[in-house]
């Protein structure tokens, strides 16, 4: 089934009236693949997508990559307007957007030197982020994303699975890591967007970098990697013991774990997303850990890895059907040990439903 960017591009347009905004600028990022299927490449010259209530849409393009985009299928979409290349696209902007404008929305990805321009040339407007308007869309996947996303999330769960095969102890984070990537690509990505494997007391560091550090018997080993697939982002996380675990490990493996279910058991629509948080963080902090669960709950997925909704304290927004978020609790030991326990889950009509399955119980691996 094609993806109905129409439909998208409509809804977009809707809610950018019902939330008193004079248009929409969207620059190449996973909003304009999101309304329009158009990825063009990244380059200093404004292409922008601009979306106004009850009007048709308008791509600004420069005149160079005006068959790139046509290819695309932008011209069944939207008016192409392309600019030439001594021709000022900004004043282009204006014009399609009304110098009467009092309230715009840029995507959050947009160039700086492309914002500082706009908004030298509507100085009466207000400029918002297009997160109010992209982020609620987006946020709410429908049956081909959720497929997608399934599809991804099995990816990285046999990648894993097939890591987990072969020996850890004395390689190095960046070989192992090497490895996810290739097993990753193997199993039917397109990309590997992202792999952290962090060892021993660098599992302590959420972010960590894979370093030439060997892995040794007796650590912890935090995985935390995902791919994506026909657009569609997978992010995953395991905590495995290579021999036998520092003593504590196994007994904060479980707190996590138990925090993550917490959080699960939470979900359901109209919950606010806040809740699902204070979930998982009362059962770190009645276990006695809670200044070691340094980051939030959760985060959306999709186009993007990090996506609207925030599963964080402070975001009071309803969870809704087709939702598709992570749930990642962690307990990070300084110098010592991290455990971070990471699947995406998405809300269903009445709770959640997971899309990885890998096991979540310790897994001690040599
Ligand atoms: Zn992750
Ligand atoms: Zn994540």
């Amino acid at each position: 089934m094609p993806t109905d960017h129409r439909s998208r591009l409509a809804r977009a347009a809707e809610t950018a009236g019902s939330t008193g905004l004079d248009a929409v600028i969207v620059t190449p990022s996973a909003d304009l693949i999101y309304l329009a299927g158009y990825d063009p490449p990244l380059l200093p010259r404004l292409t922008c997508l601009i979306v106004r209530p009850g009007r048709d849409p308008v791509l600004v393009v420069p005149r160079l990559e005006a068959r790139l985009a046509t290819d695309a299928g932008i011209d069944e979409l939207a008016e192409v307007r392309a600019w030439q290349e001594t021709e000022d696209p900004y004043a282009l902007v204006r014009a399609v957007v009304g110098e009467e404008a009092s309230r715009v929305a840029c995507s959050h990805r947009m160039w700086a030197v492309h914002l500082l321009r706009l908004q030298a040339l509507l100085p009466e407007a207000g400029f918002v982020g297009a997160e109010g308007v992209m982020g609620r869309l987006r946020s709410i996947k429908d049956a081909q994303e959720l497929d997608l996303l399934k599809r991804a999330a099995r990816y990285a769960d046999e990648a894993l699975g097939r890591l987990l095969q072969t020996r850890l102890e004395t390689r190095t984070e960046r070989d192992v890591a090497r490895a996810l990537g290739t097993l990753l690509l193997e199993t039917g990505n397109d990309e590997v967007t992202f792999t952290i494997v962090g060892s021993g007391p660098n599992g302590a560091s959420p972010h960590h970098e894979p370093t030439s550090r060997e892995i040794l018997f007796g650590e912890g080993v935090v995985m935390d990697f995902g791919g994506r697939t026909d657009g569609y982002c997978s992010d995953v996380t395991r905590t495995v013991a290579v021999g036998q675990p520092p003593s504590e490990l196994p007994r904060v493996h479980e707190v996590v774990l138990e925090a993550q279910e917490e959080a699960l058991r939470t979900i359901a629509p109209d919950v606010p997303a806040q809740e699902v948080d204070r979930a998982a963080r009362r059962v770190i902090e009645r276990a006695g850990y809670g200044d070691l669960f340094v980051h939030r709950t959760g985060h959306g997925i999709g186009l993007e890895e990090h996506e609207w909704p925030y599963i964080v304290e402070g975001n009071d927004e309803p969870l809704r059907p087709g939702m598709c978020f992570s749930i990642e609790p962690g307990i990070y030991l300084p110098g010592e040990f991290g455990v971070r326990i990471e699947d995406i889950v998405t809300v269903t009509g009445t709770g959640a439903q997971r899309l990885n399955h890998a096991t979540r119980e310790l897994q001690v691996v040599r």
